[in-house]
């Protein structure tokens, strides 16, 4: 055991205190966040940073407590059993933030955060652990987002090369073969004025043929060539009347 009036420690103990702490409270004045932030010392000791004590996210609402008796609460989880500061109970005191029923509370540590010892508050280190995960996956959601900006900035690129160079050539290739549709229908539209100008001359002929009083036999040439014009497969419209 340290002998509590070692001059050695009395000394060391003074000089600890002297020099005050440089982290500031979240609740710390302006003058004294400001020392913080240089890397001196905080002027006023209620504005050095304390310990945080925060519920868990899930903590029982009021309603969730009142109504149930004391034992009941009592085995709520352990992360409940908090201790809160009673600044209008005669005397001020810490109570459990669970234990409780109708006009009655329990000082802290209550007997379930005394059983439960450490199962009742996360460790800074492990609080610290999950916050800088959090931290990390936020970098690599912001390093994603990023990225699919860039992918996307680059595929509007190629959209904008594409519509460039590539459309022109198909617009004038499909003008082309329009064009090419075009001469084939003028073609054929050709073909079938020549063919009906045929097979006017085969009528025209039959109808010579057979004017007359003694009507005469219709050149033979006439069924020949209505016969290719209109097909093998046509019946012959001609011939002899
Ligand atoms: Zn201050
Ligand atoms: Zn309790």
């Amino acid at each position: 055991m340290t002998e509590p009036n070692d001059p050695f420690w009395v000394e060391n103990r003074a000089k600890f205190l002297a020099e005050g702490s440089t982290s500031a409270d979240p609740s710390a004045c302006g003058t004294c966040r400001g020392n913080a932030e240089a890397g001196r010392p905080v002027e006023h000791e209620g504005c050095a940073q304390r310990a945080t004590l925060l519920q868990a996210p899930d903590h029982p609402y009021y309603e969730i407590l009142a109504g149930f008796s004391l034992e009941e609460n009592a085995k709520l989880p352990a992360r409940f059993h908090i201790p809160v500061f009673d600044d209008c109970g005669v005397p001020n005191s810490w109570l459990c933030a669970v234990c409780q029923e109708e006009g009655v509370v329990t000082g802290w540590p209550c007997e379930t955060a005394t059983e439960q010892g450490t199962k009742v508050f996360t460790p800074l280190h492990q609080a610290e652990t999950a916050a800088k995960k959090q931290a990390a996956r936020i970098a690599e959601l912001e390093a994603e987002t990023e990225r699919l900006k860039a992918e996307l900035a680059s595929a509007r690129e190629d959209t904008t090369f594409m519509e460039r160079n590539t459309l022109p050539d198909l617009r004038r290739e499909i003008e082309h073969h329009k064009a090419g549709k075009q001469r084939w229908r003028e073609r054929a539209e050709t073909a079938e004025t020549r063919l009906s100008a045929v097979l006017d001359l085969c009528d025209r002929e039959q109808r010579n043929a057979i004017r007359w009083e003694n009507p005469i036999p219709a050149p033979e040439w006439v069924a020949i060539v209505q016969k290719i014009a209109l097909g093998d497969s046509k019946p012959e419209t001609g011939g002899a009347a």
